[in-house]
C-alpha cells in the first residue's frame, strides 16, 4: 500500500525565527503521524529548518532549484547546493513558477533529472487552468505535462518521483476540486504512467492533490482510492491547522 505524503509549501513566507518557532510548535503535534511529513520552505529558512527538524519525523524541502550544478546563473540555487546542506525534497514546476518565471515542461524535465543526480526527491506539479478545464482539456493537459516532465527517467526514478496534481484554479482561491474529480484526474495521471512505465511503477508512484486543502476537507480527499496525500499552501502556514491536515485520520 502506498504511504500518504503530506507536504506544506510555505511559498515566500516565514522569517527564520518564525520558521524555528513553527517547527518547535508543530513537531510534537505530528510526531506520531503515519504520513510522511514535509515542509518546503524558502531558501533562507532551509538551514534553520534542517537543524531544528533533526531527529524528528519532519523532512525539509526546497521550492525550486536550477538544473545546472553551478555556473553563471546569478541568483539561482542548484540541486548540489541544496543537497550539501541536507535538503531531501524539492518542488519542481509549481504553477506559480510556470506562470511567473517562464518554467516550461522542458526546464521542469531538466530540473527533475538534476534533482535525481543530486539525490533529491522531486515533487513535480502538474495541473490545468480554469479555461482548459472548461473546454474539457483537463485530462489531456495533465497527462501531457506528466509525460514531458518524466521523459527520459528510469522506472526506478519515476517510482521515486512525487507528483502533485494541482488544478491551477484551486490554488490559493479557496475553491477545491471535489474529491471525486481530483481522484479521477489522479487516476488519469496514474494510467498514463502505467502506459509508459508499467503497472509496478504506476501502482507505487505517489500522486498528491493540491489546491485549497484544509483540515475540513483533508480526510475526504485523502481517503479516496488514488490520492496519496497533499501539497498544501496557505493552510500549512499555521502549525495547528497543518497538523490537523497531517493527522486527518485521527
Ligand atoms: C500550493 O501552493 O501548492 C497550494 C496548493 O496552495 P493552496 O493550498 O494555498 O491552494
Amino acid at each position: 500500500m502506498r504511504k500518504k505524503v503530506i507536504a506544506g509549501n510555505w511559498k515566500m513566507n516565514m522569517l527564520p525565527n518564525e520558521a524555528i518557532e513553527y517547527i518547535q510548535t508543530f513537531e510534537p503535534m505530528v510526531k506520531n503521524s503515519k504520513a510522511e511529513v514535509i515542509l518546503c520552505v524558502p531558501y533562507t529558512d532551509l538551514f534553520y529548518c534542517i537543524m531544528n527538524a533533526q531527529n524528528t519525523n519532519i523532512k525539509i524541502g526546497a521550492q525550486n532549484m536550477h538544473f545546472a550544478e553551478n555556473g553563471a546563473y546569478t541568483g539561482e540555487v542548484s540541486g548540489k547546493m541544496l543537497k550539501a546542506i541536507g535538503v531531501e525534497y524539492v518542488i519542481i514546476g509549481h504553477s506559480e513558477r510556470r506562470q511567473y518565471y517562464n518554467e516550461t515542461d522542458e526546464s521542469v524535465n531538466k530540473k527533475i533529472k538534476s534533482a535525481f543526480e543530486n539525490d533529491l526527491k522531486p515533487i513535480v506539479c502538474v495541473g490545468e487552468t480554469l479555461e482548459q478545464r472548461e473546454s474539457g482539456e483537463t485530462e489531456k493537459i495533465i497527462t501531457t505535462q506528466t509525460k514531458l516532465a518524466l521523459d527520459g527517467l528510469s522506472k526506478e526514478q519515476v517510482k521515486n518521483t512525487i507528483i502533485a496534481y494541482e488544478p491551477i484554479w484551486a490554488i490559493g482561491t479557496g475553491k477545491t476540486a471535489t474529491s471525486e474529480d481530483a481522484n479521477n484526474s489522479i487516476k488519469a495521471i496514474r494510467n498514463e504512467i502505467k502506459k509508459i512505465y508499467g503497472e509496478d511503477v504506476s501502482e507505487n508512484v505517489i500522486i498528491q492533490y493540491g489546491g485549497s486543502v484544509k483540515s475540513s476537507n483533508a480526510k475526504e480527499l485523502f481517503t479516496t482510492s488514488d490520492i496519496d496525500g497533499g501539497l498544501v499552501g496557505g493552510a500549512s502556514l499555521k502549525p495547528e491547522e497543518f497538523s490537523k491536515i497531517v493527522n486527518y485520520d485521527e
